[in-house]
């Protein structure tokens, strides 16, 4: 059954005419955004007016004017079949928290035989997808299955190319015939508008920006695995449910710590380089790329964008990951915990706010003014990671991230903010008033003149935080590498949109009864740290006397697992918060909330399903031929003793086995939340115990008889 050969000269004689290469020249002048409608396209393409209304909506947020999307729809048609486009679809982000999409071609017969390309106004605008096909969270009756799409104009339409042609694929909205979303954009989409509400007018209270809107800005590194596609197809758990439920720990793991920033092997090479050329031509700017810690690990990040975009790009670089592994033999593995005992799979969010004049509210200044702002903000995201913990853990909570979060190599599942030594040394100095008021100006203009100035650049890191800051911006670094980014931010923007508006309300209170901004910003700055400061922890988040302080000592939450966090999303404080920001209102927080159950329970149970049928059918089969082998050859004393080991690890896993199946047929309650605490309480513990049975076996039976690949091979054959 050893199939290493095939595997390793597959390896070796992996095609090399597909490779691209583009030359950095040739990315920049022809490849770079060559498949985006970009501004330009468009500007070269509209009229002058309609082009100026287009604009309207998109630099200031305007509402669409109807009347000029026939003109931009025959300029976007026009523009898609010049690049060869015979379709276009709406693309569109449901609930499931991958993207979907419908494809309509342009041809339309004219009914005397012959056909033409068309594409209205309305169809640019507008789409109705059969919403029934979607997860709702109850949002939609089943006797009313309708939904829409709606023309996201802030994020440009692209080409999505395949072997034969390309779509058109135009970035929408989904809501229900109600108007309520059914999608991950519309909220992500109303967070930024509230951030800009909150954030605008308190940068005004400084006087000294060009901006006159602010939005997010989002960079996100993706990790992921790459294995040889024949091991993939040779794993019923991997194709079921992207990560292994079976596999030994290998003789060597990521021990020799060699892999990170070593060598990329040149297949993996080959491919990146592939992928990278499709993002280019997508517009997406993707940077870096390296090895990551564990064998088979890799990452790629871009350079940050406006967060609505760079949701649909992370969206997109997915996608193109996937798809472009199989062109080199290779699976991309998005799952944030392919193997167990190796390193998870996360998705750093690096996360700021930024003014249209491009000015980055999280960047220490050079001057003092400049500082005082800095200060303020970034005491803003303190209180708001503060008071909002639990939205934060729950925007990242899922069945597969559980594998990660609070185990001992991930961002632990208690939230806390890491501001490097020489940060908090300034907020510590300010709040304990060191320095005084004295005459001479300080060094940040606060009147405290024993103040080093702000670090440029965070000296420090610190892997374990789950939320560092890092120079400019937080790095948000417990969202999991299969999720979509946009509840992340969604929860990021406006939480800091809430914490800004009270810190703002208090400045203008102060600056109208007379105060001078220094000291009024100082003051706030102090009192706001002083009340937060329980959740700035600049230690080791994963050792245990960390978990013990956290928890008891600072009172933070310990949301363990998807269960413990998703039943707080519905708490007061959070319905009132994005109700009174009007991200979601109840129903659709409620309807998110159901929504996560659901799919918690469903990925468990295909995970149970699945754990149950390979045990079955292909390890206990393995382990009952060897051991009739080993019967048949008679009675050594090698004989004896290996089938005694064979015999016990059999005996255990084929009595786990049974136990699962007991817990598999159950359903621990008709409500889908009972059902996911049947899955985490009965059904996981039962896989676990099946799965430690088969590892135990692993290990004893003959490798010929051994149905799946190994971890050994999987990892490191490349
Ligand atoms: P680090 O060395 O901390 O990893 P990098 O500069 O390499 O920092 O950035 C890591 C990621 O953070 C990149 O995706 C980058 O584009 C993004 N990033 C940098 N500045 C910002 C910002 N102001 N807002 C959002 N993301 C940012
Ligand atoms: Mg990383």
């Amino acid at each position: 059954m050893n199939h290493d050969f095939d595997v390793i000269s597959a390896a070796r004689n992996w095609r090399t005419d597909t490779v691209a290469t583009a030359t950095p020249d040739q990315i920049i002048s022809s490849v770079y955004a060559s498949d985006v409608l970009t501004l330009e396209q468009l500007k070269a393409r509209l009229s002058k007016p309609t082009f100026k209304s287009l604009q309207a909506t998109l630099e200031r947020g305007a509402t669409l004017d109807p009347s000029i999307a026939d003109t931009v729809a025959l300029a976007m048609k026009t523009w898609a079949m010049e690049k060869g486009a015979t379709h276009y679809t709406h693309w569109f982000h449901p609930l499931t928290g991958s993207t979907a999409e419908k494809h309509d071609s342009f041809v339309s017969p004219n009914g005397d035989g012959s056909a033409i390309a068309t594409f209205s106004g309305k169809e640019l605008i507008q789409a109705e997808p059969d919403a029934s096909s979607f997860p709702s969270g109850g949002l939609r009756a089943t006797f009313e299955a309708r939904g829409y799409t709606a023309w996201d104009a802030s994020s440009p339409a692209f080409i999505m190319r395949h072997a034969n042609g390309a779509t058109l694929c135009i970035p929408t909205a989904f809501a229900s015939w109600t108007g309520e979303a059914l999608d991950t954009k519309t909220p992500l989409l109303r967070s930024v508008e509230a951030l800009n509400k909150a954030v605008t007018p308190a940068l005004k209270l400084f006087g000294a920006s060009e901006g006159t809107r602010v939005s997010s800005t989002l960079g996100a590194e993706q990790e992921y695995f790459l294995i040889a596609e024949e091991y993939y197809y040779r794993r019923p758990d991997l194709v079921m449910t992207g990560r292994t439920l079976f596999g030994a720990q290998p003789p060597r793991g990521q021990e020799l710590e060699d892999h990170y920033f070593g060598a990329i092997p040149d297949r993996v090479l080959s491919y990146m380089t592939d992928a990278e050329q499709q993002l280019y031509a997508l517009g997406i700017p993707v940077k870096t790329r390296h090895n990551e810690v564990a064998p088979g690990q890799f990452e790629i990040a871009p350079i940050f964008e406006d967060s609505n975009i760079a949701a649909d790009h992370q969206q997109l670089t997915m996608q193109v990951l996937r798809n472009t592994a199989r062109k080199y033999g290779l699976v991309a593995l998005l799952h944030e915990k392919p193997f167990a005992g190796v390193n998870g799979s996360g998705k750093h969010c690096n996360w700021s706010m930024s003014t249209n004049a491009g000015e980055n509210l999280l960047e220490p200044g050079d001057t003092p003014h400049e500082n005082l702002q800095f200060l303020f903000f970034t005491s803003a995201v303190i209180k708001a990671v503060d008071e909002h913990q639990d939205l934060l853990r729950i925007s990242v909570a899922s069945a597969s991230n559980d594998h990660r979060l609070g185990a001992n190599e991930a961002p632990p599942a208690i939230i806390s903010i890491f501001l490097g030594s020489e940060l908090s040394d300034i907020f510590d100095r300010l709040e304990s008033g060191q320095g005084g008021r004295g005459a001479e100006a300080g060094l940040l203009g606060l009147g405290t003149s024993v103040l080093p100035p702000l670090p440029r650049h965070a000296g420090d890191r610190n892997r374990t935080s789950p939320f560092a800051f890092t120079g400019n911006k937080f790095e948000f670094r417990a969202a999991g590498s299969s999720q979509s980014i946009s509840f992340p931010i969604t929860v990021l923007n406006t939480i800091v949109a809430d914490a800004v508006s009270a810190l703002a309300a208090e400045l203008k209170a102060k600056l109208d009864g007379g105060a001078d901004l220094n000291s009024a910003v100082a003051d706030i700055v102090k009192a706001t740290y002083s009340a937060h400061k329980r959740i700035v922890f600049n230690g080791d988040g994963y050792s245990d006397e960390w978990h013990q302080e956290a928890e008891h000592g600072r009172k933070l939450l310990n949301l363990r697992t998807t269960l413990d966090a998703v039943h707080h999303l519905t708490d007061a404080k959070n319905g009132a918060l994005f109700e009174k920001f009007k991200v979601l209102s109840d129903r659709e927080l409620a309807a998110r909330q159901e929504i996560m159950y659901d799919i918690y329970f469903k990925t468990v149970n295909i995970e149970g399903e699945t754990t149950e049928y390979m045990a079955r059918t292909m390890i206990l089969p393995a382990a009952v031929k060897y051991l009739s082998e080993l019967h048949a050859a008679g009675g050594s004393k090698a004989i004896k003793g290996v089938a005694a080991e064979v015999e016990a690890a059999a005996d255990e896993l084929f009595d786990a086995v049974q136990a699962l199946s007991a817990q598999n047929a159950a359903t621990g309650g008709d409500e889908v939340h009972e059902k996911a605490h049947h899955m985490r309480d009965q059904v996981l513990p039962a896989m676990s115990a099946v799965r430690k049975a088969a590892d135990k076996l692993e290990k004893v039976v003959a490798e010929q008889h051994w149905p799946l690949p190994t971890y050994r091979q999987m990892l490191f054959v490349k």
